[in-house]
């Protein structure tokens, strides 16, 4: 099997991989890496390739995969949820930047047409190689993907998190001898604070603004985390309106189907019945003078109803916002977090809510990323991904002294073979 990185070498972006094992070639991932513009992995001819095969829905993964469907050589295998959340969320990104992508509205439409639906822990058949997607605990439908190819075995993490959440369970960690492992590296060198206690401060924060008679601002991805802090409300029995708006409520409907990828679909059944979903700009009004919380999408809090949601909320100092996913240095969320301050209608403005920071990450954190590697058999030759330079270039030298193999976090384009 030989591998070539072809993105997030060095960088948590445009995660991209090619594989040749034996005379069958494909990609694992096919992200974009959202800078100024948009920034896709080395070019691949779709000629090259017999498919796409994608971990999950997220743009730094999924991102490029349209630019392989202009044809019909390529097929695209993914778990069906991650499908159909991948499809929502690349619509989405058509209609925020459109003009700067090498592809259209047409090669969605085609990719989902050529979409093999991959059922999680089945081993299926792609030309000469055989490959398995493993629940990697990232967003419901995540995998970790497992090819076998004459004998050798290697792992793509994709992106993972090994502890379970209230929405899921946590990554799988069984799979056998392993000659190849990409790991992915985010988190290598920080630990998440404890997850129970996390929950609790959350709650207690999201009572104190109701109980004061202000509205508690949720920015949340529209994917998996946005539900993850329902079930959180919910599983701690907040007292209180907990509202929803935005591309949240499609991810809801799809979860609906799939409870299957659910660690405990009664608790998001009876959390979704207990929320309100907020689809008018008069509720949207009136919610903002109520003393409630206000789950919204657009995590960098850029676009979308939580641009309004954030001009009214900032107003008011017994309100607050409660920043739940990690900001890009020099996005707007990261400038509200350091200095308080945010753009309302192209004007820097100061907020007097109260800004919280709860760092729900859907990665595993040093410790896990540590304890998953202490698990793993065989003794594989090791790629660190996904990460900035020095946790991918630290993690990969952490690995090699403490467990006495063979790793390195690969600079872009470089080729690995097992
Ligand atoms: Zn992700
Ligand atoms: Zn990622």
């Amino acid at each position: 099997v030989d591998v070539r990185v072809l993105g997030s070498a060095r960088e948590v972006g445009r995660s991209a991989f090619h594989v040749k094992a034996g005379s069958t070639k494909f990609l694992l991932d096919y992200g974009v890496s959202m800078r100024r513009e948009p920034v896709f992995p080395i070019h691949v001819q779709p000629r090259e390739i017999s498919a796409v095969l994608l971990t999950h829905s997220h743009l730094d993964h999924s991102g490029g995969t349209p630019i392989f469907f202009f044809g019909d050589n390529v097929e695209l295998l993914s778990t069906p949820l991650t499908s159909e959340i991948t499809k929502i969320l690349i619509e989405d990104f058509l209609n925020l930047s459109g003009p700067l992508l090498p592809f259209e509205y047409l090669e969605l439409l085609n990719m989902m047409k050529k979409t093999r639906r991959i059922i999680p822990d089945h081993l299926s058949e792609l030309g000469e190689a055989q490959v398995k997607f493993v629940n990697a605990g990232h967003t419901p439908g995540a995998s970790m993907i497992l090819v076998e190819h004459n004998g050798k075995r290697m792992l793509y993490t994709g992106d993972m998190n090994s502890d379970d959440s209230q929405l899921q369970l946590g990554a799988s960690n069984d799979f056998g001898d392993l000659d190849l492992l990409i790991t992915e590296s985010t988190y290598s060198q920080s630990d998440h604070p404890n997850r129970r206690d996390l929950e609790t401060e959350f709650v207690q924060f999201a009572k104190e603004v109701v109980e004061r008679g202000g509205t508690l601002l949720v920015p949340a991805f529209s994917v998996g985390r946005a539900q993850e802090l329902m079930c959180v409300l919910h599983a701690h029995s907040f007292p209180y309106t907990v509202a929803m708006d935005g591309m949240a409520l499609k991810t809801n409907e799809i979860l609906l189907r799939f409870q299957e990828y659910l660690r405990d679909p009664a608790l998001f059944r009876r959390s979704l019945e207990k929320t309100e979903m907020v689809t008018t700009w008069s509720r949207r009004r009136k919610l903002v003078e109520t003393p409630c919380v206000l789950i919204s999408p657009a995590g960098m809090l850029v676009g979308g109803a939580s641009v309004f949601y954030l001009s009214e909320i900032a107003k008011n100092r017994n309100n607050g916002i409660a920043i739940v996913s990690f900001q890009v240095p020099g996005s707007p969320g990261r400038s509200l977090l350091d200095k308080g301050m945010t753009l309302v209608n192209g004007k820097p403005t100061h907020v007097k809510a109260e800004i919280k920071r709860f760092d729900f990450s859907g990665h595993s954190g040093r410790k896990e990323l540590f304890n998953f590697i202490s698990r793993i058999k065989g003794s594989p030759k090791i790629w660190t991904v996904h990460g900035e330079p020095e946790s991918c270039v630290k993690f990969a030298e952490e690995i090699r002294n403490q467990f006495g193999l063979d790793a390195k976090a690969p600079n872009l384009g470089e080729s690995i073979s097992v």
